[in-house]
């Protein structure tokens, strides 16, 4: 029996692995559930797994969880502070799996119990990786990523030889608009940018995966998992989605994960590992998938990718900026008060503004990220006016 938390419960992920533990009640026991505001879903999940405690982020959604909750038995908490302490109570496996820089907190706080934190909450390892990694080592956590692409790298690397990779290669589906000019791309909306065609996920992630700065998200959270160089991370774009990455070793030899389009395969791998478990999915039909196309990504169309790699090579600051700049300028589309295109305009835009000293704590990544926030907002308005 492994005791799971969920942090994010009520996102695409968090649905994901409540779907797979469901599926298996005799394996795992719930601690603690997490949400921003979803109270509805938040009380149901809890109550149907039977949670020791279930917290919001938001505090003015604690009354209602509280009476979600009333005779359960279930303990409810609001706040950040709450979400925390759902991170801090003892479980052997923690699911990261809010969206943005606001699961940092809480993801130190599982970090910090030393146990298993699986990270799909991407962008706290964007920005603050460097503080994220030193709290694992001091804790003696282990960081297993949830990621379709960096699990499929994490499983080709597990039984090799690190040390003996030459390359790695993420591969990219190309989102919605891979084949679109930047003309037309100017004028969609976010209807369009959400609807992903091979992957069902959250508002947020979908958009990263329109502008592809989900991609250099993802390089950069390479570059923090993975003892390799920067320069040895590739991206290739995809369109199949089921070559979930690769790892070329030092003789040529490459080694690739495949699977359906479906996280509950790296949730999967995750919440068995080293083991190996059961899922709902069906066996891949290569016939009917009939072929494999491979090609560069468009740095003129998304300069998305480039920015991030800049800001990989730069490194210091540089990586909380970008994901700062792109967590306001995504949102400021979603709210269409921006256009698509603008979303890499104002992070590049930010980037060039100025340059902050290198953070080494989480306050000082706090800080360059709150300020990359301000920086960001003033130039949607700039952008709205
Ligand atoms: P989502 O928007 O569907 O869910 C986000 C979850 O976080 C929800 O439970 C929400 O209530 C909670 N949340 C939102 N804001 C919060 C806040 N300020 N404080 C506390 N909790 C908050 O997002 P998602 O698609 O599940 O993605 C979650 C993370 O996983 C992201 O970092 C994303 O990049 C990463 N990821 C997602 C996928 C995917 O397929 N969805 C794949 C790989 C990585
Ligand atoms: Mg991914």
């Amino acid at each position: 029996m492994r005791r799971i938390s969920i942090l994010g419960a009520t996102g695409s992920i968090g649905t994901s692995t409540l779907d797979l533990i469901e599926r298996a009640p005799d394996d795992f026991a719930v601690v603690a559930l997490t949400a921003n505001r979803d109270v509805s879903a938040l009380a149901a999940a809890a109550i149907r797994t039977r949670a020791r405690f279930a917290a919001v982020a938001d505090a003015a959604c604690l009354p209602a969880l509280r009476e979600a909750l009333a005779g359960t038995g279930i303990e409810a908490g609001g706040g950040v502070e709450a979400v925390c302490e759902a991170a801090r109570m003892p479980a052997d496996w923690t699911m990261s799996a809010i969206v943005g820089c606001a699961g940092l907190g809480p993801t130190l706080a599982a970090i910090e119990g030393g146990r298993t934190v699986v990270i799909a909450n991407k962008e706290p390892l964007v920005s603050a990786g460097e503080v994220i990694l030193a709290a694992a080592a001091r804790s003696g956590a282990t960081l297993l990523p949830a990621d379709s692409e960096h699990n499929a790298i994490f499983q080709c690397m597990d039984s090799a030889r690190p040390e003996r990779v030459r390359r790695i290669i993420l591969t990219a589906s190309g989102g919605p608009f891979r084949d679109w000019s930047r003309e037309a791309m100017a004028a969609v909306t976010p209807e369009q940018a959400v609807a992903h065609p091979n992957w069902s996920m959250g508002a947020k992630i979908s958009i990263d995966s329109a502008t592809l700065m989900n991609k250099g998200l993802e390089l950069i959270e390479a570059a923090r998992l993975f003892p390799v160089a920067a320069h040895a991370i590739e991206v290739i774009v995809h369109r199949q989605s089921v070559i979930h990455s690769m790892v070329e070793y030092v003789d040529g030899s490459i080694l690739a994960q495949l699977g359906p389009s479906d996280m509950r395969v790296p949730i999967a791998h995750t919440l068995a590992w080293p083991d190996r478990m059961e899922t709902p999915m069906a066996p891949l039909d290569f016939a009917a998938i009939g072929r494999f196309d491979f090609e560069a990504p468009d740095p003129d169309r998304f300069p998305a990718l480039r920015l991030a790699r800049e800001a990989l090579d730069a490194g210091g600051a540089r990586p909380a900026i970008l994901n700062a700049a792109n967590e306001i300028a995504v949102a400021a589309f979603l709210e269409r008060r921006i256009g698509f295109l603008e979303i890499a305009a104002i992070v590049e835009d930010t980037l060039a503004s100025y340059d902050p000293p290198a953070p080494h704590d989480v306050d000082a990544v706090l800080a360059i990220d709150g300020e990359a926030r301000r920086n960001a907002a003033a130039r949607v308005k700039d952008c709205v006016a």
